[in-house]
């Protein structure tokens, strides 16, 4: 079973996104049909050997990061730019991003800035980059501590989303993408939400369902308001608010989507607080982070969080711009001041 998808956005741009299983021989059709003067790879150091079985590429032609987000920094930046340079690419040669949300992101950054816009065809390998990271466009590094700080928003020419490119994902991996899928059935969907709820193992077809909707959620926001301005894009944010803040502080270990869990709760624990969604819902929300093993609750420096979100690009004056849950299904836009919010956080941190 394979679905295409086209994400236009209102400035124009396109992405063309194909979700199946065993995707190689539409890789190299695509290749075909796009006849680049040359293709050029980046990948991490897990899934090197992957993309060379996928697709067999020449060895000089394939950059490698080592794994892990502490990757997705300016020198690593500077590398891949530098390899682009001795490739002697050109703009109509094709970059290539093979792996997670870290390969994804820093890969269109790179391709973004490199004589101004590089086409780019993404192949993304964990869960969580197929149903989030690869859509949309938004190519970023971390600075100084601080997630995502530079940036552009340009969109992947191609995503192939090959869900047999899992296989090898760890359980934990898989866990973390899942928190991006209860965001997208939290925050648009309650039909979604429900499916996983009542999920009993996530076999092939379920994990074609639920890449498949998470995509076509992201799609339809994203083409509406791929530059934020409009306020639907933020709404992706749902749990992002502490999210990234978590994973900002020094030493943490979680997984992004392991962040995000505990992000999404605080976002039902204040939606609750303020008496949008009953204490069933915010139970509700729970049982299904943790039916697939996801944190839901840590302890956190109140005053370093703080510092963090202040950073982080939600910020607006003396206020935030907070993702709530007004019912499942159905986020908003909550102004939230910088007291209300930290006294949010002193009550929600362990
Ligand atoms: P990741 O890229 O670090 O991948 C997680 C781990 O899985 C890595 O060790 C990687 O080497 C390994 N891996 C990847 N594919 C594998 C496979 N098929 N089999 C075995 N191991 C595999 O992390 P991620 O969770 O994919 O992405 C997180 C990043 O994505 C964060 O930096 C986050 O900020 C970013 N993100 C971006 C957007 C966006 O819109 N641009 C959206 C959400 C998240």
């Amino acid at each position: 079973m394979k679905y295409s998808l086209v994400l236009k956005t209102n400035s124009g741009s396109v992405s063309n996104i194909m979700i199946g299983e065993a995707l190689q021989s539409e890789f190299q059709s695509l290749l075909h049909k796009i006849k680049p003067t040359k293709t050029v790879f980046i990948t991490d150091e897990t899934m090197v050997k992957s993309l060379h079985t996928y697709c067999s590429p020449d060895n000089k032609s394939v950059f490698i990061l080592n794994s892990g987000e502490s990757e997705k920094n300016f020198d690593s930046l500077k590398r891949i730019i530098q390899f682009f340079f001795d490739q002697q690419i050109d703009k109509k040669s094709l970059v290539v991003a093979f792996g997670g949300g870290v390969v994804t992101d820093i890969t269109g950054f790179a391709a973004s800035i490199f004589y101004r816009g590089v086409s780019t065809l993404y192949v993304p390998t964990t869960l969580l980059a197929q149903v989030d990271a690869a859509i949309g466009g938004k190519n970023t590094i971390n600075f100084n501590d601080t997630k995502n700080v530079l940036g552009t928003i340009r969109q992947p020419n191609h995503i192939l989303i090959d869900i047999n490119l899992l296989h090898s994902l760890p359980r934990r991996q898989i866990n973390s993408g899942m928190a991006e899928i209860i965001k997208y059935g939290i925050g648009f969907a309650e039909e979604l939400f429900s499916y996983i709820e009542s999920l009993k193992k996530i076999d092939t077809k379920a994990f074609l369902h639920l890449v498949r909707r998470s995509a076509e959620i992201k799609v339809k926001v994203v083409a509406k308001d791929q530059d934020e301005s409009g306020g639907e894009r933020k709404l992706l944010n749902l749990g992002h608010t502490l999210g990234h803040a978590i994973e900002a502080q020094k030493n943490q270990k979680l997984a992004h989507g392991e962040a995000i869990s505990i992000g999404i709760m605080f976002a039902a624990f204040i939606s609750e607080d303020l008496g949008h969604i009953a204490k069933k819902d915010l139970e509700r929300i729970r049982e299904s982070l943790e039916k697939f093993a996801l944190p839901t609750r840590a302890y956190f420096d109140v005053k370093i969080a703080l510092e963090n979100i202040l950073h982080d690009k939600k910020k607006a004056g003396e206020s935030i711009d907070f993702i709530a849950i007004k019912k499942i299904g159905h986020s908003y836009i909550q102004r939230l001041t910088l007291v209300e919010l930290s006294a949010y956080l002193s009550q929600f941190s362990l």
